[in-house]
């Protein structure tokens, strides 16, 4: 059956892989006083200190390339982990500096936080990224400008579209490989009572599995991107990583099914025959916002 997208060598969907190594950071971010809480911050440590060994251990097992989204302040916090993923060949992705996001934040912030990742990740992993992802998805209206100033060919953060496209902004373009919260391990596995994080829920590695099956043999069935995104505090877990094998084994086995990195389907897809979509954005006027039901 042939894909409604241009995949290459006869694939039907594609499956990317990807890791954002928040660490403490995501933590951080939302109050620099987590700094003092050891309890917190080791839950956090988790994923560079014990998930990350683990899950690349997993990934050479089954001869797979990953994406690793990193942010600049957990780079530094964690060169070794670091220096073991960039050593394996894994796809060093670009995640802000303190995991702040960038629609959140202040023009001159976002601009620092780009420049202070992009030298972090040169400095610890040798790579200067050209994919980027912005901490909790959360972009701003100056960021692909940004992105484009800055040499970034790629983003991960939008969620508009099943395929990677390109993205116009102004007279320019970057590729746009679109996630899910529903490919996302945050609202299944993340408990943390405080800050406040999760969905209040620890959900079981295999009900995952089976989710996100379902996910996969959906994203074949209309040609798409499925873009799993894990982080190695929540994934890293034995009974997740168990399951996430499982998976991953599974999915290497359907012939139709490309798995693959960010950077490479972003290459594909700037050379391929896809339309371009511009940035679209709602033009609003001054008129009082509506109250939101239930608030
Ligand atoms: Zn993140």
């Amino acid at each position: 059956m042939t894909s409604p997208y241009p995949w290459p060598d006869g694939k039907r969907a594609a499956l990317c892989v990807t890791f954002d190594m928040d660490a403490e950071a995501a933590v951080l971010a939302v109050d620099p006083a987590f700094a003092r809480r050891p309890s917190v911050m080791s839950h956090q440590q988790y994923g560079p200190v014990t998930g990350i060994p683990r899950l690349l251990e997993m990934l050479a097992g089954l001869g797979l390339r990953a994406s690793f989204f990193i942010p600049g302040f957990s780079a530094e916090r964690h060169p070794g982990a670091v220096a073991a993923i960039a050593g394996a060949g894994h796809e060093i992705c670009h995640h802000g500096y303190l995991h702040r996001p960038p629609g959140l934040i202040d023009a001159v912030t976002e601009r620092s936080e780009l420049e202070r990742g992009l030298e972090a990740l040169e400095r610890l992993a040798g790579v200067r990224p050209t994919i980027f992802r912005a901490p909790w998805w959360e972009t701003s209206i100056a960021t692909f400008d940004l992105l484009l100033e800055y040499g970034f060919t790629c983003d991960s953060s939008l969620f508009d579209k099943d395929v990677p496209y390109r993205l116009g902004i102004g007279s320019s373009e970057i590729v746009e490989v679109p996630v899910s919260w529903a490919l996302d391990d945050w609202e299944k596995y993340a408990f943390l009572p405080d800050p406040p994080t999760g969905s209040g829920v620890i959900e079981s590695p295999a009900r995952v599995h089976e989710m996100w099956w379902e996910e996969i043999e959906a994203y074949l069935e209309v040609g798409g991107c499925c873009v799993l995104t894990m982080h190695p505090f929540l994934s890293g877990r034995p009974s997740r990583v168990r399951a996430l094998r499982r998976l991953l084994e599974k999915a290497s086995a359907l012939p139709d099914l490309w798995i693959t990195t960010v950077g490479e389907v972003a290459a594909h897809c700037a050379g391929a025959d896809v339309p371009l979509h511009p940035l679209s954005l709602p033009v609003v006027g001054t008129e009082p916002a509506l109250p939101v039901p239930g608030s």
